[in-house]
């Protein structure tokens, strides 16, 4: 992509009211726009990042087995009220009547709506274990939607839904999605602790994927001899050592990226999802739910990865992966600017993302402040003085050396 006809440009200025580094960031930069409080655009760049999110989130939900679907937003209330949670979500959820005064809500999670489905398709122990999963926009009413994409009003989540025959299937699925969490967080770039928290409807416990950040909300417990980690609750319940190894705890901030419930038998029973098991018998299906925000996963990265001048992305979600910058002193058609399209061309033709600033009316403190807030991992830089020597300049946004490569021996010599 050449940056002189990049839709967005970059700002000198966030809103004001933008406190959080990610908003910061993401708004100069050109990444997302903003609507209202908790209300974000995705632009082109931003849209870039999110799709290699939301792609190594499908990778790794399709190799755990799961079927991706999309279901809708609007909700019925009769299903939240089979399962008596209709006046309960009135807080977070979104709840309004249309034209013929009929009662509907905005998804802020699909249990209800998706158990509902399953009943057309699940009957007998030989229709399961099942496991479905959808990237779609929810809604919630958030009223601290102050942290940029930490905390949207209207954002996405990757909701994976896994239905069982009994509890043994559902214990080891349930791990197996703990493992394809850490791969997903890890394959992001970023560094999630698996936390245990209280709040599964089945069991004692669920766990939380956090992220260690100051501007996270939320309060986690981390031994500092073996790595457990458990959250606030579970804190306030247990003692001030460590279950596993008996060590003391650091209080950290984190961000919750992601987390994992087991649901048991409350949807299925209520929306009447049974099956017939080996021996005839009818019982309700057991179920368990797993939650990732790509958005704030795109978020946290920022606020894990940056310095003051502008994000440093992972390598695996960087919108390119080169920038390359043109410093051509005397305007088209200067060899400068030959060399450069030519590696722009020769690297596009190798399937590697370059973003190409070719601006014509941008000074080299201007080029070179821009591809620091944008933050690609490899940044190019062809000049007249690098030209002198046949050469590239060659520096990573995570290293503060630069280093030389000559022409012929760019592509193999890149990062
Ligand atoms: P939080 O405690 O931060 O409000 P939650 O417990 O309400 O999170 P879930 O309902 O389990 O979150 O949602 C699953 C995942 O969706 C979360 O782990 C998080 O990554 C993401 N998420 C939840 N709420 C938001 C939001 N308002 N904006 C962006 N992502 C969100
Ligand atoms: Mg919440």
């Amino acid at each position: 992509m050449r940056l002189s006809k990049l839709f967005t440009k970059t700002l000198r200025e966030a809103p004001a009211d933008e406190a959080s580094k990610n908003a910061q960031f993401l708004i100069r930069g050109g990444f997302i726009s903003k609507v209202m409080a908790g209300v974000y655009e995705y632009m082109p760049l931003g849209w870039r990042v999110l799709d290699k999110i939301n792609n190594i989130i499908r990778e790794e939900m399709n190799a755990v087995g799961g079927q991706e679907l999309f279901m809708s937003v609007f909700q019925n209330k009769d299903i939240w009220s089979a399962t008596e949670r209709w006046d309960g979500a009135k807080e977070v959820m979104y709840q309004f009547k249309d034209s013929s005064g009929k009662e509907l809500g905005l998804g802020f999670t699909h249990e209800e709506p998706l158990t509902a489905a399953a009943q057309h398709f699940i009957s007998s122990y030989k229709d399961l274990p099942k496991a479905v999963y959808q990237i779609q926009t929810k809604f919630r009413r958030e009223e601290r939607a102050k942290s940029g994409l930490l905390r949207g009003r209207e954002f996405l989540m990757k909701d994976l839904y896994s239905f069982h025959a009994d509890q043994e299937d559902l214990d080891r699925y349930y791990e197996e999605v703990a493992v394809a969490y850490d791969k997903i967080f890890k394959r992001v770039g970023v560094k999630a602790l698996r936390t245990s928290a209280s709040g599964g409807l089945f069991s004692k416990y669920s766990d939380e994927f956090q992220v260690l950040a100051d501007v996270g909300e939320d309060l986690i417990y981390v031994c500092s001899e073996c790595g457990y980690a458990e959250n606030k609750e579970i804190h306030a319940e247990g003692g001030s050592k460590c279950p596993k190894c008996g060590h003391g705890f650091t209080e950290e901030k984190s961000i919750e990226v992601g987390n994992i419930f087991k649901l048991g038998t409350k949807f299925s029973s209520a929306l009447g999802l049974d099956f017939t098991d080996e021996a005839g018998a009818k019982k309700p299906v057991i179920m368990a739910s797993y939650g990732i925000g790509p958005g704030r996963l795109m978020a946290t990265a920022v606020e894990v990865s940056n310095d003051e001048r502008g994000i440093i992305w992972p390598e695996t979600i960087a919108p390119y992966r080169v920038h390359l910058v043109l410093l051509d002193e005397q305007g088209a058609r200067s060899k400068e600017q030959e060399v450069a399209n030519k590696i722009y061309e020769d690297l596009s033709k190798k399937g590697i993302d370059v973003l190409y600033d070719d601006r014509q009316d941008k000074t080299a403190g201007e080029k070179f402040a821009d591809a620091d807030l944008l933050g690609c991992p490899v940044r190019l830089v062809v000049s007249k003085r690098t030209l002198e020597k046949d050469q590239v300049e060659i520096k990573m946004r995570n290293k503060k050396e630069v280093a030389f490569a000559s022409l012929k021996d760019l592509l193999s010599q890149l990062p």
